[in-house]
């Protein structure tokens, strides 16, 4: 007996002692498994001409045997070596296996959670097994290898039989003894009508690209006898057919009028292992010198390793339907690594290497164009549904943040107006936009304050004296915000109002527009001010002569304060932001006291 590895012994004890009920999703999974397979033999039929096999033989065949127990499913893919039933099989290499761990032993018992994480994949087979064996031949091997186990005690791997390339995975299912969330008995036997695997197969399989195969039982009339007489009655006999149960066209190359919401949502589910409905569903067909189909999902929520270094962003590229790559990454821009779905190009060449797909033109050409179609999804949520949007920006803003810090604001153009800020005035996360649309006429900058809490901003003096004016101060709170406004420096404002300079052009223009005009607008350049550093230009003539003549007043003051603080502060002087407090702590130059603090505690 062979043990699991101990990241693969917590994810397999999590799926026998499951209280999940969606357990039907076993049988997703094997076949994406076992339609996997199938593409990978195919791809490599592709790229070996010595790899010959017939397109139209590949297949994923189900099947089951009430007495026994079992459900059986088959295919005729790449198959595994005892090597890689081993590896594969036994250590469930999951990207996120140690966050796993910690997350696992941190929520004890919401494994409903810890399953809707994590691509479930081959161990979801002992959620409704109490015996599994696996049954493979690897293609170009004259041999094969079965695996086998009854859960956590480990498994066997021995010498077996398989007329051709491909494997089998039988799941023996349990007995219903077992009680469910509700303590209600489990029963299994659903899984053992061909009524109930045909269905779940529709339902979660529908899309895979190879024919799902089950024997189903039909009735047919009976040819009439010779001899029969006039009272003859027809006879009917039941029969077995070999039937491809799923649809088989792949759901992007449908046209999207034709594609059911839900059906959508199922895809992506099974498709990328989440088990909430996307947020936003983006398909389109391009045309022209390079057609394509892409369809494209934003998820509901963070994937758990989305800010993890582990994770991989990429869109899967298939051609002619083989897929080519799993995650193609050139095909999404950073900031949407959350995107996830698929482009499907019969113009992109087949034999294409990691080296070569980089330099690739058309690549280029797909990629800008879904950045623009993201970007204009992403505009229309945050237009016509703010609270979806709201939401989305939780998971996801800060990644968009980050794209126009590390782009050094070069990225500012095409991401600025996505960003949303909680508004010290409005209560509420508002876009920049909105921000300028909100400013009074003389109002020349865009005013913010960055610390770690909303209410400790909104208590600090600087903050007040700003509002004071009757200008709104965003409040950021996210360690990023800073840097992107700092790399921003400004926001242009379009559509603003026109500010005439000289009386007689206003006058002017009042009248145009009460004649029926429409009235003038411009772009505004507004800088983006930090409200507790360096110098505000907020004060009147008359403010400012008063700090004057105080500073002046109280100059033995002041050194005094100077000498007893030491190097504590650079320099202690009357101040004309203030309104109703009595001091304030500011710095000088372009960092915030409060970014200071966060460089010195250092990334997160
Ligand atoms: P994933 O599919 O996400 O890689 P799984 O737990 O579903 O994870 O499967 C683990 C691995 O086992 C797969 O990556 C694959 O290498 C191998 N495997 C599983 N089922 C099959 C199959 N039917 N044919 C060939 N290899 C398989
Ligand atoms: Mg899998």
């Amino acid at each position: 007996m062979r043990q699991f590895k101990t990241e693969s012994k917590k994810l397999l004890d999590l799926m026998i002692n499951s209280i999940y009920t969606n357990k039907e999703i076993f049988l997703r999974e094997l076949i994406s498994n076992a339609s996997d397979a199938v593409d990978k033999l195919n791809f490599k039929s592709l790229q070996d001409p010595s790899v010959k096999i017939d397109q139209g033989d590949l297949a994923i065949r189900v099947s089951f045997d009430k007495d026994a127990r079992t459900i059986t499913i088959s295919d005729n893919g790449i198959g595994m070596t005892a090597e890689e039933l081993e590896r594969n099989l036994g250590t469930i290499a999951h990207s996120g296996s140690e966050e796993f761990k910690t997350e696992n032993a941190e929520q004890q018992g919401s494994d409903v959670d810890i399953i809707g994480q994590f691509g479930v994949g081959f161990y979801s087979a002992f959620m409704v097994a109490s015996h599994v064996k696996v049954v493979s031949r690897a293609y170009g091997e004259d041999v094969a290898h079965v695996w086998e186990s009854d859960g956590l005690e480990g498994y066997t791997i021995e010498d077996g039989e398989r007329a051709e390339h491909g494997t089998d995975v039988i799941l023996t299912l349990r007995e219903n003894e077992k009680l469910d969330a509700d303590g209600e008995a489990e029963t299994y036997d659903r899984f053992l009508t061909e009524w109930g695997l045909k269905s779940l197969i529709q339902q979660y399989s529908n899309y895979v690209r190879y024919p799902i195969q089950m024997m189903v039982s039909k009735s047919r009339q009976k040819p009439k006898p010779e001899d029969a007489g006039d009272d003859y009655k027809p006879e009917y006999e039941d029969y077995q057919e070999l039937e491809t149960v799923n649809s088989m066209t792949p759901i992007w190359k449908k046209r999207s009028s034709d594609v059911e919401q839900k059906d959508y949502d199922e895809f992506y589910k099974s498709t990328f292992h989440d088990f909430d409905d996307p947020a936003r569903t983006i398909s389109f067909h391009a045309e022209g010198t390079l057609e394509y189909d892409a369809l494209l999902f934003v998820p509901g929520r963070a994937p758990f390793d989305l800010y993890s270094k582990d994770y991989e962003k990429g869109l899967s590229l298939y051609s002619s339907n083989v897929l080519i790559m799993e995650k193609c990454d050139d095909l999404l821009p950073d900031y949407y690594n959350f995107v996830r779905g698929v482009v499907d190009s019969a113009d992109v060449s087949l034999n294409i290497s990691r080296e070569t797909l980089q330099q690739n033109r058309q690549l280029k050409a797909i990629a800008k164009r879904v950045e623009k179609k993201i970007t204009a999804d992403l505009e229309d949520m945050r237009d016509n549904d703010r609270e979806a949007y709201e939401k989305f920006f939780e998971n996801f803003g800060r990644g968009l943040k980050y794209g126009i810090y590390s782009s050094y604001g070069m990225k500012a153009d095409e991401l600025a107006d996505l960003l949303l800020f909680w508004s010290a005035k409005e209560q509420k996360m508002i876009t920049l936009a909105e921000y300028a649309k909100g400013m009074p006429e003389d109002q020349k900058a865009i005013y913010y304050a960055a610390g770690d809490s909303r209410e400790r901003l909104a208590k600090m003096p600087v903050v007040k004296g700003v509002l004071d004016r009757g200008y709104d101060v965003l409040l950021l709170t996210q360690d990023v915000d800073e840097f992107t406004f700092q790399a921003m420096r400004e926001y242009v404002a379009a559509d603003m109002p026109k500010i005439y300079e000289d009386d007689a052009a206003r006058e002017a223009a009042e009248k145009a527009v009460a004649d029926g005009a429409e009235p003038e607008v411009e772009d505004r350049h507004l800088e983006l001010k930090n409200v507790a550093t360096g110098d505000l230009d907020l004060a009147t003539e008359d403010e400012k002569k008063e700090a004057e003549d105080a500073t002046k007043e109280n100059e033995d003051l002041f050194s005094a304060m100077k000498e007893a603080l030491g190097d504590k502060v650079e320099k202690v002087a009357v101040s004309a932001r203030l309104t109703d407090a009595p001091a304030c702590i500011t710095t000088e130059g372009p960092l915030s006291l409060e970014m200071e603090k966060v460089l010195q505690k250092g990334p997160e």
